[in-house]
């Protein structure tokens, strides 16, 4: 008799402390075996995660300090840079130039580079990059042979851009809201398929007016499965298998 093993599904991308009810949503990653990257926002915050995910098989809490935060919460680096020696996930971290504000961005550009030196130094750390409006500074930091994986998460950068950190060995993580726009498909449709996971960036992602759960990322799979002309199962088994090459100590 054959046995196979259950299909697994991947969330790179899931701000799981800010929904309502965080436990009704561990119970939904659980039962449909979704490997969850649950990004925080802030490194004072991380413990929070960390207890949620005791006891879970597919919960994996990262620690982060968010672009947008760092203006504020900059006085935390020194935590974060102390929590990613012990945390195998790293995020949410990156850029964000939505600010016009030059002296926020330095500090921003500070912030990354050390929590990359950080993680560069102790590598095995698979890590989750915001880059809005910023793609071209995000992969200037990372720049080329960087030692560990780096997800872009929600990237909405240029096909330039893209080309670029393709070729600098990066992966990336798509979301419904992603495959529902135009201009996210025309982007996904020229990322290697090996390069690419499933995300939600639940809740701030909706679908059908509600906050996207871990388990939409059905929805992913099934527009890149019409894209690559695959079966959706196919395209699940390929994300669990980059998913597991990248996140080691699962
Ligand atoms: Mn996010």
């Amino acid at each position: 008799m054959r046995t196979e093993q259950p299909t697994t599904f991947v969330d790179a991308h899931c701000h799981l402390d800010l929904y309502r009810d965080p436990t009704a949503i561990i119970a939904e990653i659980e039962r449909e075996r979704v490997h969850t990257v649950a990004v925080t926002n802030a490194p004072s915050v991380f413990f929070h995660t960390q207890n949620l995910a005791r006891g879970t098989t597919y919960v994996h809490p990262a620690i982060g300090l968010h672009p947008e935060l760092v203006h504020s919460h900059g006085k935390e680096l020194p935590k974060l840079l102390e929590g990613v020696s012990t945390a195998n996930f790293v995020g949410e971290v990156g850029l964000d130039y939505q600010t016009q504000d030059v002296a926020t961005r330095k500090q921003q550009r500070e912030v990354f580079a050390a929590v990359l030196a950080r993680c560069a130094a102790l590598s095995g750390k698979f890590i989750t990059v915001h880059s809005r409006r910023s793609a071209s500074d995000v992969l200037a930091a990372i720049g080329t042979g960087y030692p560990c994986p780096v997800v872009l998460h929600w990237f909405s950068g240029s096909k330039k851009e893209l080309r670029q950190a393709i070729a600098s060995s990066l992966y990336f993580s798509v979301n419904p809201a992603m495959v529902r726009s135009k201009s996210g498909l025309a982007l996904v449709r020229e990322m290697p398929p090996e390069r690419v996971l499933t995300e939600t960036d639940g809740p701030f992602v909706e679908v059908a007016g509600k906050p996207a759960t871990p388990g939409r990322v059905a929805e992913v799979l099934t527009a890149l499965a019409s894209l690559w002309k695959e079966a959706p199962e196919d395209v699940a088994r390929r994300v669990s298998h980059t998913f597991a090459a990248l996140a080691t100590n699962l």
